[in-house]
């Protein structure tokens, strides 16, 4: 069975594909990790229980870290008009809790968080 370095989960948004691809290929990722999309990421991670979608990665590939990444103006949270900085601080608890359950199963697993602002930029949040 063929090995992978990570499992990215981000949201579907078509908005920030092109960003979080560009920022994994600085990461030296390209072509070394699986890749989940789901509207809001961590917040539909954890409502619809796809914790499978990351285990499957794990069993199948081996994988050794995991990337969360959230966006500026998400769909799937609805934050509206909302300073930018408020938006990622409610998206940083789905992030938190989505890692710690990640974390609570595989604890040799690396979790990454990182958020992006449709200007382009990416800033990394304290991994777990
Ligand atoms: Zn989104």
């Amino acid at each position: 069975m063929a090995n992978c370095q990570a499992c990215v989960l981000t949201c579907m948004d078509f908005r920030i594909q092109a960003a979080v691809a560009d920022w994994l290929r600085q990461k030296g990722l390209t072509g070394n990790y699986d890749y989940l999309s789901l509207p809001g990421a961590s917040r539909n991670f954890l409502s619809e229980g796809k914790i499978k979608l990351v285990e499957l990665s794990y069993q199948l590939h081996q994988i050794k870290e995991v990337y969360l990444f959230h966006h500026e103006d998400c769909g799937a949270y609805d934050l509206g008009d909302m300073p930018v900085e408020e938006q990622l601080a409610r998206q940083r608890q789905d992030m938190d809790a989505a890692a710690r359950m990640i974390k609570e199963r595989h604890p040799e697993l690396e979790v990454h968080m990182a958020f992006l602002y449709l200007n382009g930029n990416v800033i990394n949040l304290t991994a777990l």
